[in-house]
């Protein structure tokens, strides 16, 4: 995965999602962030979670919350991408 900041994230998102609200994407990144730390894992399959998907829509890996099984080119917050 691609490591981004929160910050830079968030900047993007709202960039390219202009109805979001960046001060609650934030919290929810951040929140998200924390739950990976502690070994929060996907509630469908048992994987670790992906954060940023983690934060939009519920603790779910990449496969589970894309589809795709290629995360190599999506992002991840830097502080949690381990792989
Ligand atoms: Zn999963």
């Amino acid at each position: 995965m691609v490591p981004i900041s929160i910050e830079a994230y968030v900047k993007k998102h709202c960039k390219d999602n202009p109805g979001e609200e960046p001060k609650q994407l934030k919290e929810n990144l951040k929140q998200v962030v924390k739950d990976k730390k502690k070994g929060a894992t996907c509630s469908n399959c048992g994987q670790e979670i992906w954060a940023i998907g983690s934060a939009v829509a519920y603790h779910g890996c990449f496969s589970c919350l894309t589809g795709e099984t290629d995360s190599s080119e999506d992002y991840e917050i830097d502080e949690v991408c381990w792989s």
